[in-house]
């Protein structure tokens, strides 16, 4: 049975079950929280441990954590996980806003970015006995920057050279997923091994077929974020695109977090009042039933596609 790294240790692929491919646990900066009292670890940790409950309840058995190194807090997330019994599988990788240790004008090389994205998923994060089980990359409006390049090569070199898979952040009205294919291409990577993120902020198919025709998953991963679209946009999208056919190559999420430190909870909860880890399985999945997705297609979306994700393994 392959195996694949989660925060518990060594998890048998059967044991995936229903899992969230796009969420977070802590979304904050470190220079900020480790420099001011902004707010209260302990009580945080305990509301973490609430939120993966109530997700476990509903059924959902695996979260993958895609923060990128820049934000991660490793023992945070260890705590989070031991107190719920939520499956996590945590990043390695960088956001788009590349901090300037990665740049090109650090005269540092891409290889040594790659080597320490390996590390992570290799020998474990520093000493926290965590190894990473995904490699995180992102490219948002300004495109394919030169910086944001370098990471998304050395995340294609990491992958290759681990077979963990890539799992990306994009901005999809810019059909920046595409520019990032065409990177991963030129690195050698097998698209069919890559998962394209908030893929479902876009209802246009012609650019959702293309990026899944190159191989590639797409992540139809911010519901709850209905001020990116709509929630019965994204359910009509992919509505649309089972009946095409191309249910096997679309996983669900929220890009929900428990912890989110760039706004104020009051204003989050009013911008975004369900963006959270229980609105797929409340609300969303009933409502993709209603617009005529199958069982098979929902149960493909939410277990059998991430399954089969992790378990294309091995170095190339
Ligand atoms: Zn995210």
């Amino acid at each position: 049975m392959p195996t694949i790294n989660s925060v518990g240790g060594p998890l048998d692929t059967e044991q995936l079950g229903f899992t969230l491919m796009h969420e977070h646990i802590l979304v904050t900066s470190p220079g900020v929280r480790q420099n001011f009292p902004v707010w209260d670890r302990a009580a945080e940790v305990e509301r973490s441990i609430e939120k993966l409950k109530q997700a476990i309840a509903r059924g959902v058995r695996t979260l993958v954590d895609l923060t990128p190194t820049d934000w991660r807090d490793i023992d945070f997330v260890k705590e989070a996980v031991a107190g719920s019994g939520m499956q996590v599988i945590v990043a390695t990788g960088i956001y788009w806003e590349v901090p300037h240790y990665f740049r090109a004008q650090s005269g540092r090389s891409i290889d040594h970015i790659a080597e320490l994205f390996i590390g992570d998923i290799r020998d474990g994060i520093m000493d926290s006995g965590v190894r990473v089980g995904i490699i995180k990359c992102a490219t948002d409006e300004p495109g394919v920057t030169d910086d944001v390049e370098r990471i998304l090569r050395a995340c294609a070199k990491a992958h290759r050279a681990t077979g963990v898979p890539i799992s990306t952040h994009t901005h999809a009205a810019s059909q920046v997923g595409l520019k990032q294919q065409d990177v991963f291409e030129g690195e050698g990577v097998d698209l069919g091994r890559v998962i394209i993120g908030h893929s479902g902020d876009s209802e246009d198919l012609d650019y959702l077929r293309k990026l899944m025709d190159r191989g590639s998953c797409i992540g139809m991963d911010r519901f709850g974020l209905d001020l990116f679209l709509p929630t019965d946009k994204r359910v009509a999208t992919i509505a649309t695109l089972c009946e095409m056919g191309y249910a096997e190559k679309m996983v669900l999420s929220h890009d929900a977090a428990c912890y989110f430190d760039w706004a104020e909870s009051a204003l989050i909860q009013a911008l975004a009042p369900k963006w959270n880890f229980n609105f797929i399985p409340d609300e969303v999945i009933p409502a993709l039933r209603q617009a005529g997705v199958s069982d098979d297609h929902l149960r493909a979306m939410t277990v059998n596609n991430p399954r089969r994700i992790f378990e294309r393994q091995g170095r190339y």
